[in-house]
């Protein structure tokens, strides 16, 4: 008797605990919805003004009526820079709100990731150039993938532009295409650098929203601490995976793999 008392009750606390957790749940996951609306709703409303703000900056800079000394040019050059990286970020934080929402849809074609990895070097060039950096394309021909074109543009911008901004001075960063070997179905995105990697154990935190390892050196290189978890979400969103291989002084690679 006592054991069939124990039972039921066992049952009983087990049901009740299902539907308290249950009735708990429903009104936290409506106030992450609402977070996460109101996160887009904000970046969405602050892209305007910001854009104005950029516009008039450049319009009293450029008045050829205006004489600024060589401070208050100084200063408007600041103000300049600094609406440009909060524009930076308020698109970043919406593209993750609207990736949360799950609002983004991928647009998926088939091309030759080839053309959009060539391309984005290519625009690298200069700044690697500047920096002493000698940025290579390792490609393999004819590799096409069925993806969202602009999302794989995204991803190459984000991984190149940490590897250039990583990097103190001199140095290669070689971004490689290829065919998983033995996998006709996977292909392998890789950047690799020799800058000054990533400590052991930071290399899954660089992937959260806003961490970075040295926030004033990223905010001085135009970093948001959001990139990681764009390409991240990017990566996933294809159902593919992204991780980092890294030894302090020695450098740093970040392998992704795709399904085509
Ligand atoms: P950020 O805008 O700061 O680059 P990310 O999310 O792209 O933000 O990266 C998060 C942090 O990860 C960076 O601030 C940096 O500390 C570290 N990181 C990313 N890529 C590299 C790299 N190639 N080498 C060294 N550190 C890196």
């Amino acid at each position: 008797v006592l054991s069939t008392v124990c039972l039921l009750f066992l049952v009983i606390a087990t049901f009740a605990g299902h539907v308290l957790a249950g009735r708990a749940i429903i009104p936290i996951k409506n106030s992450f919805s609402r977070q996460r609306e109101f996160v887009a709703d904000a970046s969405h409303e602050l892209r305007t003004p910001l854009s104005v703000m950029l516009s008039s900056v450049d319009a009293i800079r450029t008045d050829d009526e205006n004489k600024f000394s060589t401070f208050s040019e100084q200063v408007l050059d600041d103000m300049k820079s600094e609406i440009k990286r909060m524009t930076k970020i308020v698109a970043d934080l919406l593209t993750l709100a609207r990736a949360d929402a799950g609002a983004t849809n991928l647009f998926k074609e088939k091309f030759d990731i080839n053309n959009v990895a060539e391309k984005v070097i290519r625009s690298f060039q200069p700044v690697a150039a500047e920096k002493g950096i000698k940025l290579e394309f390792v490609g393999t021909n004819n590799l096409f993938i069925q993806a969202d074109r602009e999302r794989i543009n995204q991803l190459f911008l984000i991984l190149i532009d940490n590897a250039l901004k990583f990097i103190q001075h001199e140095g290669a960063v070689i971004l490689t295409v290829k065919q998983v070997t033995g996998s006709k179905r996977t292909v392998n995105i890789i950047v690799q650098d020799n800058g000054q990697g990533i400590p052991e154990d930071q290399q899954q935190l660089i992937f959260e929203r806003f961490y970075r390892i040295d926030k004033a050196r990223s905010r001085d290189a135009g970093g948001t601490g959001l990139g990681l978890s764009i390409a991240k979400w990017i990566v996933e969103a294809h159902g593919g995976t992204i991780k980092v291989e890294s030894s302090v002084g020695v450098g740093s690679t970040f392998i992704v793999s795709l399904p085509s």
